[in-house]
């Protein structure tokens, strides 16, 4: 493992004014760790963030819900207003990882969590992530879990949270110590041409907390397919959230996940559903139109049909 230097900081501007271009920030550590013993993240500084009070979950007037950065996924998914009033958030967290990785990682470092392309971890692989220009054995490799939406010829890999999936349905803000708050669903990128550069976070920068809006009253849901049944990643997941009145979907939103470099709001499928009463013909063509740009790999064509039937039957639950 390269050298680096560790500083523990106890209040932002320490933070914020010891972190270099190279250095990076450590709270749970449940990625960064293991990519550092694996050689792929090299900082040369570690800035422990993990004594910043930034661990709290508060109620924001008018009804929103702010959790800090470094709270860590198992609070989150237990809180009681979380689990009241953002359900789908909950479900979303406990779908994800273990149990003792959900005791350790935090909000932050979820958003921040790299690929699970086994070419990327893999250092006698060619990846564009891992070093820019090198290629990107993927494409012609094993792509199974791969992108089928918003992909590259330079980058195929997914993001893998479930967290991640739930917060682009609930229009969650992303708050940056500096910055105006982003929009969680402009926070990630896709990766073009320079698919190392994962999100808008600049070097140095820092995730302060997550904003959520009030809750929309209805139906919600966090369906996620998978090859086991606890501790992996996701093939392919959706989040729903659902306002019926007098029959019909007042407000749909629809996120995907394990489909794209990024959580993916199906923007044109909410729009054909909204003002419906979301019959079974609709659902199809709904589903249809989320995924009428997807290029599905030579592993992963049963994507496309996965995805089809989750979203229908994520959406079916909206009607009763
Ligand atoms: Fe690297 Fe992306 Fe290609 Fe995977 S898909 S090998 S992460 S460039």
């Amino acid at each position: 493992m390269k050298p680096f230097s560790y500083v523990t900081v106890t209040d932002m501007s320490s933070a914020i004014g010891v972190a270099t271009a190279e250095s990076k920030y450590l709270a749970g550590g449940t990625n960064l760790v293991d990519l550092m013993r694996a050689g792929i993240e090299t900082p040369d500084r570690l800035v422990d963030i993990s004594r910043l009070p930034l661990a709290e979950i508060e109620d924001l007037p008018g009804g929103g819900l702010r959790i800090g950065a470094l709270a860590r996924n198992t609070r989150v998914a237990s809180d009681g207003r979380v689990r009241d009033r953002y359900p789908v958030l909950a479900q979303a967290i406990l779908n994800g990882a273990s149990p003792q990785l959900r005791n350790r990682a935090t909000v932050g470092g979820n958003l921040l969590q790299r690929t699970r392309c086994g070419y990327f971890y893999d250092q006698h692989s060619a990846c564009n992530k891992r070093e820019p220009g090198a290629g990107c054995d993927a494409l012609d490799g094993f792509n199974r879990m791969h992108a089928i939406l918003g992909a590259s010829e330079g980058c195929i890999a997914v993001h893998p949270s479930d967290m991640c999936v739930a917060l682009a349905a609930l229009d969650a803000v992303v708050n940056i110590a500096g910055r105006d708050p982003v929009p969680l669903v402009d926070f990630h990128r896709l990766p073009g041409d320079t698919p190392h550069v994962e999100t808008v976070l600049r070097p140095g920068e820092l995730i302060m907390s997550i904003d959520l809006p009030p809750a929309l009253p209805g139906h919600s849901a966090y369906l996620k397919v998978r090859d086991r049944a606890s501790y992996a990643f996701a093939l392919v997941s959706v989040a729903v959230l659902v306002r019926m009145e007098a029959g019909l979907a007042a407000s749909v939103r629809l996120a995907l996940g394990g489909v794209a470099h990024k959580p993916w709001r199906a923007y044109e499928a909410e729009r054909l559903l909204t003002g419906t009463s979301l019959d079974d013909d609709l659902l199809r063509q709904a589903a249809e139109q989320a995924l009428a740009d997807a290029r599905p790999l030579r592993h992963n064509a049963f994507k496309p049909e996965l995805v089809r039937r989750l979203i229908h039957r994520a959406l079916k639950g909206a009607r009763s």
